[in-house]
């Protein structure tokens, strides 16, 4: 309660600004997920790493729009792409562009992809995904995992707001996710479901994202992946935040052999992108107009040239495969210190490489009870301390925060830990 005093007494701004969003937005803002209570910080701007609320305080910039933001704000390449792009070709051309290709291209060679397709977010990716399963199976289920989130509509579980799934009947949900039970569960849940007769595919996430980072084992994500193809499914890895993992996504440094891959997030250079594809033989049977009773699949946005100019820059010239190697130890590195700092209490760091879940737990396991209570007040006194993460414990590093910014946090993890010794 003190902590929630001293944000309201700092925050006038802020709160003015929720007062007068809810006279025209429900909940103040259209992302369920930024609601915070009593109300959300307004920001103002941002530069490089850093954030400005309204209010006039300074972040270090940890929510990384939720893993969108990859690059940080106006990264000198994007920004050079973007202007580009504006005084020189145009937003959209109503036509294919060679800078559709170009960066089909880029995405197929580097996410080792024979087609691939665009859209405007990952939940677009998703729901392209299941109806290229769809059409090229002529069925209708999908397996989905407890906890997973794979986009606005399809979420199962898990998270804070009530589920919003699109065609919930179409839905089988496995109970559990990411290690050997669940992959028994699974296998049942598959060969069940196909039995039925109406098994079009199986949707997983290789590191449950919303769902706290909590990464799958590789011997859970085979045996789904094997049960999938035994089972005449098509398996689809939902990479729309994993792929920021591994040079080739996480599915491939798992040696999965997705038959689609869902993209998203700073593949579009900050801008709103999705993108899915895979095998060949599935994505041109269904999509290439030439083949007789192929899927339609319209976007009038889809190669926008802004995204498609921007995402190539981000991932040509600055995301690299080497930097990505870099990146994914500075998050393993930096994790593993958090994870330091908080041993023999309730606070428990989850994730992999530069996605990292914070978890405040009743025991310190991840079995037990959450403890919202300790992750609000953790939240706010973050704030204090100038970090900007989400209130539900997510972290998506940004690809230059300084060291400095990094030891910081570790810093003041530690000394909140201190601070309230007798709960913690
Ligand atoms: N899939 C996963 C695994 C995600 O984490 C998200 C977003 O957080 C999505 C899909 C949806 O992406 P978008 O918000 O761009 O629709």
């Amino acid at each position: 309660a003190a902590a929630q005093s001293r944000y309201v007494a700092i925050n006038p701004f802020s709160k003015k600004q929720h007062e007068r969003a809810i006279e025209s937005l429900p909940g103040g803002n259209t992302r369920t997920l930024l609601h915070t209570s009593p109300f959300p910080l307004c920001m103002k701007h941002g530069k490089a790493t850093f954030v400005w609320d309204e209010d006039g305080h300074k972040y270090t910039d940890f929510v990384g729009e939720l893993s969108a933001g990859l690059y940080g704000h106006s990264h000198p390449v994007i920004r050079t792409a973007v202007l580009a792009t504006f005084d020189e070709i145009g937003l959209s051309l109503g036509s294919t562009t060679t800078y559709e290709a170009r960066y089909a291209s880029l995405l197929c060679q580097r996410f080792k992809l024979e087609r691939v397709r665009m859209a405007n977010t990952g939940t677009e990716a998703n729901l392209h995904a299941l109806a290229a399963a769809r059409h090229y199976t002529g069925k209708r289920k999908v397996v989905v995992f407890n906890g997973a989130y794979h986009g606005a509509c399809f979420s199962f579980g898990g998270g804070e707001a009530a589920p919003n799934t699109a065609d919930k009947g179409d839905f089988v949900v496995v109970q559990r996710y990411g290690d050997e039970e669940a992959a028994a569960e699974a296998r049942g849940v598959i060969e069940e479901t196909a039995k039925e007769g109406d098994l079009a595919a199986v949707l997983v996430e290789g590191m449950q994202g919303a769902g706290g980072c909590l990464p799958g084992s590789t011997e859970f994500l085979s045996a789904v992946q094997e049960a999938a193809r035994k089972a005449g499914a098509v398996f689809i890895l939902d990479e729309v935040m994993t792929s920021r993992l591994a040079p080739n996504g996480l599915g491939q440094e798992l040696g999965l052999s997705p038959d689609l891959v869902t993209l998203g997030k700073y593949l579009g250079g900050g801008f709103g992108f999705g993108a899915f594809g895979g095998r060949k033989e599935i994505m041109d049977s269904v999509y290439d107009p030439r083949v007789k009773g192929s899927l339609a699949h319209s976007g009038t946005f889809n190669n926008n040239t802004m995204t498609m100019c921007a995402g190539y820059a981000g991932l040509n010239q600055v995301f690299t495969e080497e930097v990505c190697v870099q990146f994914r130890k500075v998050g393993d590195d930096f994790r593993e210190k958090l994870n330091g700092v908080a041993k023999g209490t309730r606070l428990r760091f989850t994730g992999k490489g530069s996605l990292i879940g914070l978890h405040f737990r009743e025991d310190g396991t991840l079995e037990s009870q959450e403890r919202v209570d300790l992750r609000d007040l953790f939240w706010f006194e973050m704030l204090e301390d100038g970090f900007w993460i989400t209130r539900r414990g997510f972290i998506a590093m940004m690809l230059d925060t300084p060291k400095e910014e990094l030891d910081r946090f570790v810093d003041a993890v530690s000394r909140f830990l201190e601070r309230h010794d007798g709960i913690m």
